[in-house]
């Protein structure tokens, strides 16, 4: 197969993440699925049932399953759950920051010129803590707060592009997990590994990623050659 061509003329939207691909919040999952975990066993589900899953999806999956005797049951469940884990996502937020060059970063993809977009399960609460004036640098950021479903179903890169005005076919989304390039894969764009999280170029070329990036900021080089 021909390699997929990265340059201006096919791509004219990036979507990143955001914990691990252009900040780091230093969230102790452990820590949190413990703690919701304790929160689904008040509830009177049985969480071991669902210790694979990632946090989000315990919640939803106990929703569900409270919500087949008591939506009210359910709903009060559910708004206990995400108390607790914005409360651990913000006290996280506190002591994170921006990576080096992320607000460069922006400044010279809308030079080029490049659409950008932010997809993220975090909340926007912390994601603001960390990055205040995100929207002077990007001008769409879709949280879990704003969909239905999060990664790596496809709703939150489809909602930015629907906001931006982009369509998926040329549009790369970037992450530091390989649920990010699931999520692009599902959504049909080209899809980019960073290895500033915790996992290696292996492990993205494996979860079919078209180009793996030391750090997002490397993305200009491929979308802007004459920097290079
Ligand atoms: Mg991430």
């Amino acid at each position: 197969m021909a390699p997929i061509p990265f340059d201006r003329s096919s791509i004219d939207t990036v979507i990143f993440d955001f914990d691990g691909t252009l900040a780091r919040l230093n969230i102790d999952f452990e820590q949190m699925r413990r703690e919701v975990a304790s929160v689904i066993d008040r509830w009177g589900v049985d969480s071991r049932s669902l210790h694979n899953r990632f946090v989000l999806e315990m919640i939803g999956e106990t929703e569900t399953l409270l919500g087949n005797h008591s939506a009210n049951k359910a709903a009060s469940f559910t708004r206990e759950a995400f108390r607790m884990i914005e409360a651990i996502e913000v006290e996280a937020a506190l002591n994170g920051a921006l990576f080096d060059g992320v607000k460069e970063l922006f400044t010279e993809l809308r030079k080029v010129p490049l659409q950008t977009g932010i997809i993220t399960r975090n909340c926007e609460k912390a994601v603001r803590t960390v990055f205040p004036d995100i929207r002077d640098y990007c001008p769409v950021v879709v949280c879990r707060n704003d969909v239905q479903r999060v990664k790596p179903h496809p709703e939150q890169i489809n909602l930015a592009l629907s906001r931006l005005g982009g369509t998926s076919g040329r549009c790369i989304m970037i992450g530091d997990h390989p649920i990010d390039i699931e999520t692009g894969k599902n959504a049909g764009t080209r899809t980019a590994g960073v290895l500033t999280g915790h996992f290696r170029k292996e492990d993205f070329l494996q979860a079919g990623a078209d180009l793996v990036l030391s750090e997002a900021p490397e993305i200009l080089k491929r979308l802007r050659p004459e920097l290079s």
